[in-house]
C-alpha cells in the first residue's frame, strides 16, 4: 500500500492566509516543507481521503488525473476536509466526462451526508456521476480490493469518522481529525482483529497545551501510540506519522522532525509518499 500526503495542514493552512505569527512568517520565508496545504491524502493512487478546498491545486501540482479516482472517503464536514462546490463541477455544464469514466462515490457519516447530498437521494450532481454513500460506524464496506471500516472520531462535528483502510494484507489507520479515542472505541477496534502497518495521527496542536477536545498534540500523540501498542493494534514495525498541523500548534517542520526522531514517528509534509 502507498499513501501520498497531498496536504498536511489544519483549516487555515501554513502559512495561514492573513496571519503574521512567527510560524507563518517562518513558512513564508523558508517555504519548502514549512508550507502546508489543507489535509488530504491519496491511497494507492486510487482512493482519495477527504476533498478539501486545496484538492484542485493538489491534482495540478502532482499531475493526478482525478477522473481515475472513483472513491473518496471524507472524515467529516469541516471546510478543510470537504468542499462540495468543487465536487459538483463533475456535473454537466461544468465538465464533459467520457462514458467510460466511473462515477465518483463520496463516503462519510451523517454530517458529510448533510453537506454533500445536494439532491437528497444519494446524488451530489444532478446526473449522479458524483454520488454519496452513507457509512455507519464499525460497518465495513468493500470496493476495488479495499476494505474500509469507519470508526467514530472525537471531534466537534456531526458523526465524524476516522478510517481503517485495508488492502493486499496491509492496514492503514487514517486518524484525522480526532482526539485520543476512548478505550471502548479502541477495544472495538481490537475486537475487529485489526493491526496497523501505518498510523497517520492528528498533531494539530503541535507543542501547544491542548485546550480543545477534538485534536491531539505531540504529548497526546505519544499517549495514543502507547495505547495502540498496549492493545497490539500497533507494534515495533508500525510506522507512525504525525499530520494535520496548525500554525497555532507552534511547531515548524524543522523542529517537528527533531521531536519525531526522538520519539519514533515521522512528520508528514506536503507531497510525502510512504510505501509500506
Ligand atoms: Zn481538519
Ligand atoms: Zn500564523
Ligand atoms: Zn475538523
Amino acid at each position: 500500500m502507498k499513501i501520498k500526503f497531498l496536504g498536511t495542514a489544519a483549516s487555515e493552512g501554513v502559512p495561514a492566509l492573513f496571519c503574521q505569527c512567527a510560524i507563518c512568517k517562518n513558512a513564508r520565508e523558508r517555504r519548502g516543507r514549512e508550507i502546508r496545504t489543507r489535509c488530504q491524502a491519496l491511497v494507492d493512487g486510487e482512493l482519495l481521503l477527504d476533498f478539501g478546498p486545496d484538492t484542485y491545486m493538489h491534482i495540478l501540482r502532482d499531475g493526478i488525473d482525478i477522473t481515475d479516482v472513483a472513491y473518496c472517503l471524507v472524515t467529516h464536514a469541516h471546510s478543510d476536509h470537504l468542499y462540495v462546490d468543487d465536487i459538483e463541477t463533475r456535473a454537466a455544464g461544468f465538465a464533459i466526462l467520457s462514458p467510460s469514466t466511473r462515477p465518483l462515490t463520496v463516503m462519510g457519516g451523517r454530517g458529510v451526508k448533510q453537506a454533500a447530498d445536494r439532491y437528497g437521494d444519494g446524488r451530489i450532481t444532478e446526473e449522479g456521476n458524483a454520488r454519496f454513500l452513507l457509512l455507519h460506524a464499525f460497518e465495513p464496506v468493500s470496493f476495488d480490493g479495499f476494505r474500509v471500516t469507519p470508526v467514530p472520531a472525537v471531534h466537534s462535528t456531526e458523526e465524524p469518522f476516522v478510517y481503517i483502510i485495508e488492502r493486499g494484507g496491509k492496514t492503514l489507520f487514517y486518524a484525522h481529525d480526532t482526539d485520543i479515542l476512548p478505550d471502548e472505541t479502541l477495544d472495538m477496534i481490537c475486537a475487529s482483529g485489526a493491526r496497523f502497518d501505518l498510523v497517520s495521527m492528528d498533531c494539530n496542536e503541535g507543542v501547544k497545551h491542548i485546550d480543545y477536545h477534538g485534536h491531539m498534540n505531540v504529548e497526546r500523540d505519544l499517549v495514543f501510540m502507547s495505547k495502540l501498542r498496549e492493545r497490539g493494534l500497533a507494534d515495533a514495525d508500525t510506522v507512525f506519522v504525525a499530520n494535520h498541523f496548525s500554525h497555532n500548534g507552534r511547531l515548524p517542520y524543522a523542529d517537528a522532525v527533531k521531536i519525531g526522531e526522538e520519539h519514533g514517528f515521522l512528520i508528514a509534509y506536503d507531497g510525502m509518499e510512504i510505501e509500506f
